[in-house]
């Protein structure tokens, strides 16, 4: 048994304790580096949601398991370089890691060239951590016009906070970016932290070693 139950429970009960109708809140349940049977487990007890942080990673095993599970959806929640970003588009249905003006040039070639585009969030550096990916807050309006002005589906924001603050402020911070902006994805909360980002308004949590146990980096 994986930690679907408890999670599911988990998220009903942030969704009626912050007053949002039930269902409102997707689970992408990320399965990076999971041993294949914890993620087969997962999708064997109905779950159809998957987050991969890898493109080549996602390539070895979705496709196999997209036959055997119709209906299955897969985001892609970790960095993309632009010399895969043609693979990403054939993969995932969505993207939740566009950051910067060269990737949006060129998945809005390609969304012409194949005429379709995954759901794109936007990822912001809310801490404004030199090592991590994300337009800044303060160029994420100025990027999300220029998104659309590509003609690119933007769904929403996507932030992971820093390790050692306190999350909720950047989860209200990220939700008041894509408030002005008109935009009501907001992918934000992972495991520790999913019930949080449901309080400040996440439509997709991103959780998986809550669910599949700790992830074994070997
Ligand atoms: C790995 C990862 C997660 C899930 O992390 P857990 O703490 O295991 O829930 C969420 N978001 C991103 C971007 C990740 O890379």
């Amino acid at each position: 048994m994986s930690g679907l139950g408890d999670v599911t429970a988990r998220i009903a009960a942030a969704e009626a304790q912050a007053g949002r109708a039930p269902g409102t809140v997707r689970l992408i349940a990320v399965s990076k580096v999971q041993p294949l049977d914890r993620v087969e487990a997962v999708l064997e007890e109905g779950h159809r949601l998957f987050g991969e942080n890898k493109v080549q990673e996602a390539a070895g095993k979705w496709p196999a398991l997209r036959e055997r599970f119709p209906g299955t959806e897969v985001h892609l929640i970790g960095p993309l370089q632009t010399n895969k970003a043609r693979q990403a588009m054939a993969l995932f249905e969505a993207i939740h890691s566009l950051d910067r003006p060269k990737l949006a040039q060129t998945l809005a070639r390609l969304a012409q060239e194949l005429g379709h585009c995954p759901g794109l969030f936007v990822q912001v550096n809310t801490g404004e951590e030199p090592q991590k990916a994300g337009v800044a807050p303060a160029e994420a309006d100025a990027f999300v016009a220029e998104c659309r002005a590509l003609d690119l589906p933007v769904m929403g924001l996507m932030c992971i906070p820093p390790v050692d603050e306190e999350p909720a402020l950047h989860f209200a911070l990220l939700a008041k970016i894509a408030a002005r902006n008109g935009l009501s994805g907001l992918s934000m909360g992972m495991s520790d932290d999913f019930e949080r980002a449901i309080a400040q308004g996440a439509t997709h949590v991103r959780v998986g070693s809550a669910l599949f146990g700790a992830r074994d980096y070997g």
